[in-house]
């Protein structure tokens, strides 16, 4: 099956009961999108749910970066290393869009951690590890002078000097998304808002056939059956794995630690480059990272338990991020009042006893629970596509399924420009600037839907009060929030305003501007006022929610 790229993505809850698959994913993280879009791509039949929004977990609270990691060599991670690289290179090539080269720059301080000579081997060897070909030029070394030009609002006292290096940036949200109009596309079923509740089990030997699900908005149940079930279900899956194994036993391999890392979300600092920095208090890596026209400052690496659902950013956490970045900032510093929104997200790791969160390995590892039940642990963003490549072929191979080699190394992404990225782009701009739009705009639009972009283009053309600013200091214009509504499997305001179009994590938005955004997705999605108003308090009860002044 052929679904064109320009079609909307279209939520339906009957699909899942229809049939038997072959595999059901639960979890609509970059894991199991990329799961969903290898599967489906190699013939088997695939569904995957979500228990809320794609990508509500962790894959929304990244530092958005597609990266390979230069502070895992701290640790001798060099294959962690080595694969991300590669990665990184192989999603800029099939996704322009998605992926764009970021500039680094790393300042020497006289007295801090990170020196000089170490770091040059540390650069050599991550170019090195690079390989030819990468989106983004090898480092150099730049001058005190240098540095200060470029981002004159870094402490000038006892800086030495630094280095610039290159590495991809990203909106994590929608590049999940993507992948999820890429497993669709594929022929799989995926649906949101679909929570699984338990395992079905055969009645006379007890093996998994399957899962008990239930979609979250109607409240309605089914059984949907699946030979092999795949939980990436991040933080979730070993409270879920309680629940479901015998006497609650879960097995050693299957037990997972968690660190919370959160993000500041500060005003511009002027300039394009991100920034490597180590915290004065314990010298971890933490960086700055231009996104949208916002700084992100983050991020924290600390021990966690508890419900993710009930993750939330905490003084402490907004202290030492603030403390942090006020030492590397020359003139004045930033208080409480400066920050403008913040998120967190949760790193799932193997339970490596007697270790420093910083210190435990980010590699990943599938493992078999049981026939037809699946885990993986741990990972990143960047090589979630290559790692879902491996699931798919150890759960054909279980099922005795010959299904080829992976493809999506070679797939372009389905929003994917045809015809060379930089002429077309080229020629979006000047559409753009048709229908008076500014240049950071269309280059937000650009990255953000791709070959889709032309959707947004129509609807300024038809009601050019659409081609305004939604908030005078964020790049997105009112066409998106009706766009995305309408075209993006939005079910809830929050969906839009945080994640297809992250207003609420990068402004406190006044309730002008929310009830703006509630009467756009309204009109999309059919709406009357007392749904606009439900949703409305829906979105400012969540736990990102910023209001100005908190
Ligand atoms: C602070 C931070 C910064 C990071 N920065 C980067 C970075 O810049 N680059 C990088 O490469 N990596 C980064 N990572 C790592 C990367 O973000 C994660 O590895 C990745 O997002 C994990 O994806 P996932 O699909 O495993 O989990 P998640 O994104 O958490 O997805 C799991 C999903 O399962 C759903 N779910 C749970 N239970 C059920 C159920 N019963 N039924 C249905 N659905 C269910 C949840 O709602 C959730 O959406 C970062 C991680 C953190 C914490």
């Amino acid at each position: 099956m052929f679904i064109h790229s320009s079609r909307p993505l279209l939520r339906s809850f009957q699909d899942l009961a229809e049939s038997t698959f072959d595999l059901l994913i639960l979890g609509g993280g970059i894991y199991g999108t990329w799961v969903a879009r290898d599967a489906a791509s190699r013939g088997l039949k695939v569904a995957l749910i979500e228990k809320g929004d794609w990508a509500s977990g962790t894959s929304s609270a990244s530092s958005k970066l597609i990266h390979g990691g230069l502070r895992y060599l701290e640790n001798y991670e060099f294959g962690l290393v080595r694969k991300t690289l590669k990665e990184r290179k192989l999603l800029a090539d099939l996704a322009p869009h998605r992926s764009w080269p970021l500039d680094f720059l790393l300042p020497i301080y006289r007295g801090g951690r990170l020196k000089r000579w170490p770091l040059k081997a540390g650069l050599l060897l991550y170019d090195l590890l690079a390989g030819r070909g990468q989106p983004v030029a090898s480092h150099a070394y730049w001058s005190k002078k240098r540095i200060l030009k470029q981002s004159p609002f870094l402490r000038s006292e006892a800086l030495l000097g630094g280095f610039r290096y290159g590495d991809c940036g990203t909106d994590d949200a929608r590049f999940c998304l993507e992948i999820v109009a890429g497993a669709i596309q594929a022929g799989a079923v995926a649906v949101s808002y679909v929570e699984g509740l338990s395992l079905l089990r055969g009645r006379g030997n007890g093996v998994v056939e399957g899962a008990l699900v239930q979609d979250q908005i109607s409240g309605q149940k089914a059984e949907v059956r699946a030979r092999q079930i795949l939980l990436t279900t991040g933080a979730y899956a070993e409270a879920f794995l309680q629940r479901q194994l015998p006497g609650g036993a879960v097995p050693t391999k299957a037990r997972t630690r968690f660190t919370k890392g959160i993000h500041l979300v500060m005003p511009a600092l002027g300039g394009e480059e991100a920034h490597l920095l180590t915290a004065p208090k314990d010298g971890r890596v933490f960086f700055f990272i231009p996104w949208y026209g916002r700084t992100l400052v983050g991020t924290t690496d600390t021990a966690w338990s508890g419900d993710p659902d009930h993750l939330q950013v905490q003084e402490e956490d907004v202290d030492y991020l603030l403390k942090a970045a006020n030492s590397f900032l020359e003139d004045q510093p930033w208080g409480r009042s400066d920050v403008l929104g913040s998120f967190a997200g949760l790193r799932t790791l193997q339970n490596q006893e007697g270790l420093a969160p910083s210190e435990i390995s980010r590699e990943w590892t599938l493992q078999q629970i049981e026939p037809g039940l699946w885990l993986p642990i741990g990972g990143k963003f960047t090589s979630a596509r290559v790692e879902a490549a491996e699931m798919v072929d150890a759960i054909a191979n279980a099922e005795g399924r010959a299904v080829g080699n992976s493809q999506t190394h070679r797939q372009a992404f389905p929003w994917t420009p045809e015809d060379g990225f930089e002429p077309w782009q080229a020629a979006q701009q000047k559409i753009g600037r048709g229908l008076g739009l500014d240049s950071i705009v269309i280059e937000n639009c650009v990255r953000r839907y791709g070959k889709r972009v032309d959707g947004i283009w129509k609807l300024i053309q038809r009601r050019p009060a659409l081609g305004a600013r939604f908030h005078p200091d964020l790049p997105f214009v009112k066409a998106e929030f009706l766009y995305c509504a309408k075209e993006e499997m939005v079910v809830n305001l929050v969906d839009l305003i945080r994640r297809r179009i992250p207003v609420s994590i990068l402004a406190p938005l006044e309730e002008s501007f929310l009830r703006e955004a509630a009467d756009l997705a309204g009109e999309a999605l059919g709406w009357d006022s007392s749904q606009r108003i439900h949703q409305m308090k829906l979105a400012e009860s969540g736990p990102e929610y910023w209001r100005s002044g908190a």
